[in-house]
């Protein structure tokens, strides 16, 4: 037996989520049984455990859409992102998962379990955006680049990883109060939310050279009205809106490149150099500061949390707590 977080819709579709001790006959086919240690509470879980569609997609659902654990046949020390995993297949908010292997990546030996967790899919997700930069020729020296919704989970990360690479970071946050966090974490300047989400036009004056955008909506609009010659800006996130009601001049007159990201399907060999980027180019002490610790039955409170905006940094859940 195990426990783990069931949501379960009724017939009147409405939807509970309950920690329950589960059979280990029940979960999923795959050929690698994993004892979980660690999942987090990513803003998709947020979603999945609130609203149940359209991130639910088969019920009923272990949500976590991410985990860390060991597994059962190799002893392997393994971490999961994305792969529908706490969308179509049952995830991290339970004691044991069972997957295809070849979703697992096992984490470079310099990595903790616990601090894998804590950069979760958030953190993996922040490392793809930082890759992508990169691969637009998006430098230290090129200039100054902007990391979106900031204080959240991919943003703290993104700003943490760009900072210990040398690149002048500033960072976008709707809480004032969070000014001196994202500092802590390497940010020079602070850009007040609002600065973003008035009327977008088609070109305004160039700001950054890149971006790291977790909030989508009006605000990737107007980061692209203010993008440099040549920039790009990686686009991973909707916690803003899932509209872009942008104009396409940034593109044809100053050949700015939008770089989508998505991280649950990005391929294995990605995955794994992006895991060794982050053991290589993220801070742990910086990490350490932006990580909580909550156990399995504080997974819906954080839920609830984390789409009010509220979340700062990351939430690890230890399933054995
Ligand atoms: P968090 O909730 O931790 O962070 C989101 C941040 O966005 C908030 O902390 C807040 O930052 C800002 N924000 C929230 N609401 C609004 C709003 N209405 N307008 C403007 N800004 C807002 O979530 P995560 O960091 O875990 O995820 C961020 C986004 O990235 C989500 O949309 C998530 O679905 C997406 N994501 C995508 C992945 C992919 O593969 N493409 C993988 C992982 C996440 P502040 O208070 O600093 O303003």
């Amino acid at each position: 037996m195990f426990r783990a977080l069931l949501l379960e819709k009724a017939d009147d579709d409405t939807i509970s989520a309950t920690v329950k001790e589960l059979d280990e006959s029940s979960l999923p086919d795959g050929d690698a049984t994993v004892d979980v240690e660690y999942s987090t509470v990513n803003y998709k879980d947020g979603l999945a455990i609130v609203n149940g569609a359209p991130v639910v997609r088969s019920w009923p659902m272990v949500p976590g859409i991410d985990f860390v654990g060991v597994r059962q046949d190799t002893g392997a020390r393994v971490v999961l992102n994305g792969w529908g995993v706490g969308e179509s297949h049952w995830g991290g908010f339970a004691q044991k998962a069972r997957v295809p292997s070849e979703w697992l990546v096992e984490l470079p030996e310099s990595i903790s379990n616990l601090r894998a967790a804590a950069i979760g899919t958030a953190g993996f997700t922040a490392m793809l955006c930082v890759l992508a930069l990169e691969q637009h020729d998006i430098t230290p020296g090129s200039g100054p680049v902007l990391v979106t919704g900031a204080a959240g989970g991919v943003g703290s990360v993104a700003v943490a990883v760009l900072a210990k690479l040398g690149y002048e970071v500033h960072a976008s946050t709707g809480r004032p109060e969070e000014s001196d966090y994202l500092r802590s974490l390497g940010a020079s300047e602070i850009v007040a939310r609002d600065e973003l989400t008035g009327a977008v036009r088609p070109l305004a004056k160039g700001r950054w050279i890149g971006a790291v955008d977790a909030v989508g909506g009006v605000t990737l609009a107007n980061v692209l009205s203010m993008i440099k010659d040549s920039g790009c800006v990686a686009a991973c996130g909707n916690a803003g809106g899932m509209d872009l009601p942008a104009s396409v001049a940034p593109f044809i007159l100053r050949g700015v490149t939008l770089a989508g990201v998505n991280s649950v399907t990005v391929p294995h060999d990605r995955r794994v150099i992006a895991w060794q980027r982050l053991a290589r180019d993220l801070d742990v002490v910086k990490l350490d500061e932006m990580t909580t610790v909550v156990g399995l039955d504080d997974v819906v409170r954080v839920a609830h949390e984390i789409l009010a905006g509220r979340v700062r940094g990351r939430v690890v859940v230890d399933v054995n707590a």
